[in-house]
């Protein structure tokens, strides 16, 4: 075993009990794989902030040639034989022009618009225990479209059943769906990085 291997090795035997609550600072902490999913945040040529994405996606960026690390994130990856700095925000090299939408409709961006909340109820809930609702019920012509899918909690779910708001009295949505625009991403990004010093001066200007 090399000398990368044996490391990453103890690391994870230490860490598998801490992984799921590590405590904030307690960096020695994280395994491998849960730092290379940290969220690294973007930056466009130009410093505006663009996206957010896994750390295993900005470190290949970054190898690549095509983003720089602008500031690191205080941690060591040990691969094989190199000691990666961990970066937390990268910036692209050459100028990207950002289409106004640029998200995918998916399951996880739908969530992630309606960061989680239930948009009938409010409740905040873990994405495993929210599921999509269609406000149109697929059954009476609706559409799986941004503006017709939301994040819901089971039990509003179900209320609903097949019904169309206006035949509902006591079920309003908290605001109407839109597409996830680059506003909207940019929302999202300031929440995350609202606590991290190395993203809010990108982020807050
Ligand atoms: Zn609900």
């Amino acid at each position: 075993m090399s000398l990368g291997k044996a490391m990453i090795h103890a690391r994870k035997q230490k860490s598998i009990a801490k992984a799921a609550g590590y405590a904030a600072g307690d960096y020695t902490a994280i395994q491998p794989n849960h730092m290379l999913q940290m969220p690294v945040l973007v930056l466009n040529a130009s410093y505006e902030p663009i996206n957010i994405c896994g750390a295993r996606r900005a470190l290949v960026l970054v190898l690549k040639g095509v983003a720089r690390t602008e500031e690191e994130h205080g941690l060591t990856l040990h691969a094989q034989r190199n000691n990666i700095a961990m970066p937390s925000v990268i910036r692209l090299l050459e100028y990207r022009r950002i289409p106004y939408q640029t998200r995918a409709l998916s399951r996880k961006n739908i969530l992630l618009r309606d960061r989680n909340t239930c948009q009938y109820c409010g409740e905040v809930l873990p994405p495993g225990d929210l599921t999509l609702d269609h406000v149109i019920p697929r059954s009476r012509g609706g559409n799986s479209t941004w503006e017709n899918l939301v994040a819901c909690c089971h039990s509003c779910n179900r209320q609903k059943g097949n019904r169309l708001l206006n035949e509902l009295d006591d079920m309003v949505l908290m605001r109407e769906p839109r597409p996830f625009s680059l506003h909207t991403s940019r929302q999202i990004m300031r929440m995350l990085g609202r606590s991290d010093d190395r993203w809010r001066k990108y982020l807050f200007y």
